[in-house]
């Protein structure tokens, strides 16, 4: 049985460290945060004791039945469906872009058929293969419903006009012609009970796993252990020698009121001169609950600067070439596996995470057993 040293304690961390110290392995987790659970981190606010998502809005959907059954082992999952509705231009529409939506913002009344004609119609044919976003949104969308929902949306998400970010941020097409205004198409949804932090507790409870907050990864370390999974920063590993990967960071500015404040837990702002792009009402992910105060965050997008929470990586061609440079140094590396949405430098769902957690803890296992070097990565990441 070996000692092995997981650095961050959020889904990634939790889950491996869970399946290595069921097998008898004894599993040091450290984060250098106060608290588990990573970016999914809830707490109840002091004030209002609503159930707050600290780093932004998190929604649990899945079609994948081993995770759906993995997070429902640990904690209780209510049921929630997640709707969102977006401002744009002084008036309140209903995301995805749906049936309801399209009728609405061009004052119709347009059957599935009418509106599916009524958009291609819009859609500039001139553009065979999109390869930026907007060209992708202008082929599919049509130039009215790109302007309103999208372009200043982007803009203000990622800090570049559209027309520098690839299309395939945009290739599912975000149209239903239907009026179906569930967030996610995915056969599980729901919404922990007790927040995403009590299930990670729950996970991380096992007598094989010491667990150490406030611990920041040092080098020494390393020495008291045989084996590493590294769920951090994959360019702080190396201490930035190549240069740094390129993130989004978020400022969530919060404040409160009475009653209800906006009647939905997420609504997006669309608008150019509105600087913020989503406002979070946190009570409403709890609709179970009763609360007669209520506290929002506005939500505001930016470059991440070198003492930012790196939230969005941002994977544009140069950070794709220094991701390249960074995966050819970690594959050279020995007693290190490389996980996470951090240690991959990939946008990770909370059930993607899950699954390879699960799945590199798999393999983990079966390189001790067979004695085997462990692969620094397990999944592919460029
Ligand atoms: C704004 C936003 C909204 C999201 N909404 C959803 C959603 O609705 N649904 C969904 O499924 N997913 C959502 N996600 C994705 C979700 O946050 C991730 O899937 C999840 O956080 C990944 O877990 P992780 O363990 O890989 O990383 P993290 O949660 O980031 O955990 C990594 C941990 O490592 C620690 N760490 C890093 N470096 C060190 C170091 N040197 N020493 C010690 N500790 C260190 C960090 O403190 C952190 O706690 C959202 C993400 C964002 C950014």
């Amino acid at each position: 049985m070996k000692k092995i040293l997981i650095v961050g304690a959020g889904f990634s961390g939790a889950v491996i460290a869970r399946s290595l110290a069921e097998v008898g392995h004894k599993v040091t987790v450290i984060d250098s945060r106060d608290h588990v659970a990573g970016n999914c981190h809830t707490y109840r606010d002091e004030k209002t004791d609503i159930m707050v998502h600290k780093y932004g809005p998190h929604i649990f959907h899945t079609d994948n039945e081993t995770v759906w059954e993995y997070i429902n082992r640990f904690g209780e999952m209510m049921p929630y469906v997640n709707r969102v509705k977006a401002v744009t231009g002084n008036r309140v529409y209903s995301l995805p872009i749906n049936l309801h939506t399209i009728n609405q913002f061009f004052s119709e009344t347009l059957s599935p058929n009418d509106a599916k004609a009524f958009i291609e119609a819009q859609s500039d044919k001139s553009i065979d293969e999109p390869q930026t976003f907007e060209e992708q949104a202008l082929r599919f969308v049509g130039k009215p419903l790109y302007e309103a929902f999208f372009k200043y949306y982007t803009i203000k998400q990622w800090g570049t006009e559209p027309s520098n970010l690839p299309a395939s941020i945009l290739k599912r097409l975000p149209l239903r012609f239907n009026y179906d205004d569930n967030y996610f198409n995915h056969k599980y949804q729901g919404m922990p009970r007790n927040g995403y932090t009590s299930i990670v507790e729950n996970i991380l409870n096992h007598h094989n796993i010491e667990l150490k907050l406030e611990t920041e990864y040092f080098e020494e370390m390393r020495s008291d252990f045989e084996y590493m999974v590294w769920s951090g920063p994959l360019d702080a590993y190396f201490n930035h020698r190549l240069g740094r990967l390129g993130y989004r960071t978020l400022d969530f500015v919060p404040f409160y009121g009475e009653g209800d404040i906006q009647g939905n837990a997420v609504i997006n702002y669309c608008d150019e001169q509105v600087p913020y792009t989503r406002i979070t009402e946190h009570k409403h992910f709890a609709p179970w609950e009763d609360h007669s105060k209520s506290i929002c965050y506005k939500e505001y997008s930016r470059a991440c600067d070198k003492n930012d929470i790196p939230y969005y990586p941002i994977r544009l061609m140069n950070d794709k070439k220094l991701l390249g440079q960074y995966i050819d140094m970690a594959q050279r590396c020995n007693g290190v596996t490389f996980v996470g949405r951090l240690g991959t430098y990939r946008y990770l769902d909370m059930d993607v995470t899950i699954k390879e957690a699960l799945e590199t803890a798999d393999a983990l296992l079966h390189s001790f057993e067979n004695s085997k070097k462990p692969k620094a990565f397990y999944q592919t990441v460029i």
